[in-house]
């Protein structure tokens, strides 16, 4: 007769005040925070660092305020490269902005592989407090009588043993597969835009480039310009990560095959930077980007949504590690609040200030994304905007704070108003 399966469910070493998963940058931010506030916080993570992750490692200075926030050193010393603005290329043009000089975000942007990244910020949790579990990947919720989560089951080590954690409260960061929203029901919304995008790493002479660069014009085969942009971010470690992202609101999302896509665009690139098959450090790797809040409501029934798994890519960029780290924290602050309240009504009506939150922070500007990603899915509209928008550098200064929603919400200057008042009009996504 075969031993009895054990049911580790009964250790009390499995139950946590609050139960993350997902060990990305929205996890990690949130194990931090959580930890910060003397919660017993359990992270589970499916795989073992280090591991790769496919991004283009480009940290605007928005994502180095929330590393800030959290104790990472930025320094690069410890293995970041700075870079100082956008170089944007398009309409027989190539024109350099820095970042701009705010209260709010410091004056730089940086680049890190996530194959290290990733890891600094689970183990910044972890020093925190957190307890880190690697390995350990969550398979489904634990429910109540009333369906209310209250845990989670996960097979794990190699072994794949049933494992059940239980906790109050859940947070799902487990990226844009968002496994644990799907189980409960939480699909993804049509009515709001996606991305895919690629990227390979070079060995190039361009690997200390101190500024991110982004190609605007993309070509299909038959030459029509595709809504996306690409990507070389110098890594600083002898390689380049050059990649490129394209949205969903055109034909060519179905037909194209992005790996061609970006050998081609590569292929047309100067000799010398080594964008080629020969110094190719690996292959070419791909995920999606689920933009403009794709997944809602970003709580229900004892979770909480935290950045791909809510679909927290900023549309207009692409950008998604800055929005996982703050919808992150954003979370961890409502749960404390939450947690500090009897079980019932008063914890619900806590817990229903994160969607709320989320609303207030990028609702308007999440809006203002799916209008532009609706307007460069026209090719003459791209065309026009590449044309006679890159020459005049107010409005390009302009395009920079709009895309990487850089601005001073209070004592900016006038872009910041405009930008800010455009925001505040526009209906919350
Ligand atoms: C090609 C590409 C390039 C990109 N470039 C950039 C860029 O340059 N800059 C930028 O800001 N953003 C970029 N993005 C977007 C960015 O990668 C994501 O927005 C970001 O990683 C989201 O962080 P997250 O913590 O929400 O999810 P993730 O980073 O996806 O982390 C989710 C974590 O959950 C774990 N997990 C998943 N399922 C389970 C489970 N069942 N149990 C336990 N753990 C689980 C995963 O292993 C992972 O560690 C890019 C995306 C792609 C695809």
């Amino acid at each position: 007769m075969t031993e009895p399966l054990q049911r580790p469910s009964a250790r009390p070493t499995d139950d946590a005040d609050v139960i993350v998963v997902g060990a990305g940058p929205g996890g990690a931010a949130t194990a931090w925070q959580l930890a910060q506030s003397g919660l017993d916080v359990l992270l589970l993570e499916k795989s073992a660092f280090p591991r790769e992750k496919v991004c283009g490692d480009g940290l605007t200075p928005r994502a180095v305020k929330s590393l800030v926030h959290m104790g990472i050193d930025t320094s690069e010393g410890n293995g970041f490269i700075r870079n100082r603005g956008l170089r944007i290329i398009g309409g027989g043009l190539t024109l350099e902005l820095p970042w701009p000089e705010l209260a709010t975000y410091p004056d730089h942007g940086l680049v890190r592989p996530r194959k290290d990244f990733d890891e600094l910020l689970a183990r910044q949790a972890q020093k925190a407090g957190a307890r880190l579990h690697e390995q350990t990947n969550v398979t489904g919720p634990v429910l109540d009588a009333a369906g209310r989560v209250v845990g989670v089951t996960a097979k794990v080590g190699p072994d794949k043993n049933e494992v059940t954690y239980r906790a109050p409260l859940v947070v799902a960061a487990d990226g844009s597969s968002a496994r644990l929203a799907l189980a409960l029901g939480i699909g993804k919304r049509d009515d709001r835009p996606m991305g895919v995008a690629v990227r390979r790493y070079f060995t190039s002479p361009r690997h200390e480039d101190d500024m991110l660069e982004s190609w605007l014009e993309l070509r299909d085969d038959a030459g029509n310009l595709l809504p996306g942009y690409g990507w070389v971010f110098g890594v600083g470690d002898g390689t380049s990560n050059v990649g490129l992202g394209i949205l969903n609101t055109t034909r060519a999302w179905q037909d194209t095959d992005y790996r061609k896509l970006l050998a081609s665009w590569t292929g047309a690139m100067p000799e010398q930077w080594q964008f080629d098959e020969a110094h190719a450090t690996g292959p070419v790797r791909g995920g999606a980007l689920p933009m403009g809040f794709s997944r809602t409501p970003h709580y229900s029934r004892g979770v909480l949504l935290v950045g791909d798994a809510g679909g927290a890519v900023n549309p207009f960029n692409g950008e998604g590690i800055a929005y996982a780290m703050e919808s992150g924290l954003l979370a961890a602050e409502v749960v404390a609040q939450a947690l500090a309240r009897p079980a019932g009504p008063a914890r619900e009506r806590a817990l229903q200030g994160y969607p709320q939150a989320m609303k207030d922070t990028y609702g308007g500007y999440y809006t203002l994304g799916r209008v532009f990603v609706g307007l460069i899915g026209h090719p003459q509209v791209m065309s026009v905007a590449t044309r006679y928008g890159l020459p005049r550098p107010l409005l390009m200064k302009f395009t920079l704070k709009l895309l990487a929603n850089l601005t001073d919400p209070r004592g900016g200057d006038a872009l910041d108003r405009v930008i800010n008042g455009l925001v505040k009009l526009a209906p919350a996504a």
